[in-house]
């Protein structure tokens, strides 16, 4: 069967609001693709080296202040509330200039996201990334660090806080150990110390890793320019 059958409910009205609209009566006609708003959906064949190129994107429209907003309306939400299946699962920093699905320009259902201070690999999360690679089969998964990181550099600092806030510190200090001072090499250590520690702690993440279904990848999310520069993961 041609693409037509495999349009969700919204698509097809947007399609077809397209058509009315006469913008799309050759597509129409020639039964083609119908006409798709960039990142509108993430293509549901997609291998985990395409699904890391489709964040990618996401995040080059976000730099080019050309952000598609996909998937945020109410039509999107009604697709995916009797199931989800998001394509990428992160574990990301809690701050509040980082919010994942605006920096990639993505929506509802599309990204499974567990946010911590420090985007450390905490116990918990990890549990809930092992969910969404095995159970709901995000293809990649990725760690993302930014710039001026408060954890981090509170890590650094080692000075004394209050409640459970060093909690954090300790997840964190072999990377900042390892950047020798330098607080953006270790935004950077961090980053790949996680991602390490991801698929080392679990050998779920590892048979999903080694069988080829799951690419660890990881980033620093620029609060100047909005881009994400990549962590090559060892
Ligand atoms: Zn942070």
């Amino acid at each position: 069967m041609g693409d037509a059958t495999r349009m969700t409910v919204g698509d097809r009205r947007r399609w077809m609001a397209a058509v009315a609209a006469g913008g799309a009566v050759a597509a129409a006609t020639s039964k083609a693709s119908p006409p798709r708003e960039p990142g509108r959906l993430p293509p549901r064949d997609m291998n985990p080296h395409e699904a890391l190129e489709f964040l990618q994107a996401g995040n080059a429209r976000f730099v080019a202040g050309k952000s598609a907003a996909p998937n945020r309306d109410i039509e999107r939400l009604r697709e995916v509330a009797p199931r989800q299946a998001p394509f990428a699962a992160f574990l990301g920093c809690a701050d509040s200039r980082v919010p994942i699905e605006i920096v990639f320009d993505q929506g509802f259902g599309d990204l499974f996201v567990t946010r911590i201070a420090g985007n450390v690999a905490a116990t918990e999360n990890i549990a809930s990334l092992e969910f969404a690679t095995h159970v709901l089969g995000a293809k990649v998964l990725y760690v993302l660090g930014h710039t001026s990181c408060g954890a981090v550099s509170a890590a650094a600092k080692a000075e004394p806080v209050p409640g459970q806030i060093s909690a954090l510190f300790q997840l964190i200090r072999p990377a900042v150990r390892a950047a020798k001072g330098d607080e953006n090499v270790a935004i950077q250590e961090n980053v790949r110390l996680q991602a390490q520690t991801l698929v080392e702690a679990s050998t779920v993440i590892s048979a999903l890793v080694a069988a080829g279904k799951v690419l660890v990848a990881g980033g620093i999310f620029d609060l100047q320019t909005g881009k994400v520069e990549p962590v090559e993961i060892g």
